[in-house]
């Protein structure tokens, strides 16, 4: 167990806990700091840097914003700005509503294949994502039998086999990655690659030329460690933010105890 993590989701974005229930977790595990990194807002960073003081443990300032460059995704972790800096909330706040708008989109398409939404709010997280709706979907119980219609298990399968299809794969806006570095430059903060490994899809070639770039993107580091890699990805991953001169971090992607992928906290 180590006695940190970069990488964790609160229920301000699609996570399934608290921000006050993950830092009881971080005080049970001896996690001494912790990055709540939720996607594309930070309004969760001064109510858990709150908490945190009263309970001895350290709240570094995070995000992890969805940016594009050159037409490839990816996530952007950001730490250690200033959460109240205005541009950058004021461009979090566009993606914010991009993300309501397809989630609407979504729930007409889930109407129209005949689900049931008995009209639970969701506005209750500061970052809506497609997983949400998901789990709306599948908690109620008169979409059972549709679920064993379409062979659906639970909510990640909603997503996977309904919301992530055609006609439901409705991108949405994604800040361009650039700016988003600079934004969060101008907030005081540094500018991280989220789980490289999995957004280039394992796809060396393409993290090798992003690496290339860093220093024109002017893009501070990568997340060499991440609970969602194996080793030897890791290990060359390492070689490559240590060629280029990269800052390496490390985080879990943690989104709850409850879940079966990334629930342990502190591990990467
Ligand atoms: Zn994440």
């Amino acid at each position: 167990m180590k006695n940190f993590d970069l990488h964790v989701h609160s229920d301000y974005s699609d996570g399934l806990m608290t921000i006050g229930q993950i830092i009881a977790l971080c005080q049970q595990k001896k996690i001494a700091s912790v990055a709540i990194t939720d996607h594309d807002t930070v309004d969760q960073v001064l109510p858990a840097q709150k908490i945190g003081r009263r309970a001895g443990v350290r709240v570094l300032a995070g995000a992890e914003i969805s940016v594009s460059h050159k037409g490839q995704r990816w996530h952007l972790l950001a730490y250690h700005f200033n959460p109240r800096h205005r541009a950058l909330r004021a461009e979090l706040s566009v993606q914010q509503e991009a993300r309501r708008e397809r989630l609407e989109k979504l729930k007409k398409i889930a109407l129209d294949l005949g689900f049931l939404l008995n009209g639970q709010a969701l506005g209750r997280h500061r970052s809506v994502s497609r997983i949400h709706l998901a789990r709306l979907l599948w908690q109620d119980p008169t979409n059972y039998n549709l679920c064993c219609q379409f062979g659906l298990k639970g909510p990640g399968q909603i997503l996977e086999k309904i919301f992530s299809r055609p006609p439901a794969v409705a991108d949405r806006y994604r800040t361009d990655m650039k700016k988003a570095i600079d934004l969060v430059h101008a907030a005081g903060g540094l500018a991280v690659l989220a789980h490289p490994i999995a957004s280039s899809h394992n796809n060396f070639a393409l993290l090798e030329k992003m690496a290339r770039s860093a220093g024109r993107l002017e893009l501070d580091g990568l997340e060499v460690f991440s609970g969602r890699q194996k080793l030897i990805p890791t290990l060359s991953l390492y070689n490559l933010a240590k060629q280029y001169g990269l800052l390496i971090t490390a985080g879990s992607d943690f989104y709850g105890t409850n879940r079966q992928r990334y629930s342990q906290l502190g591990q990467w």
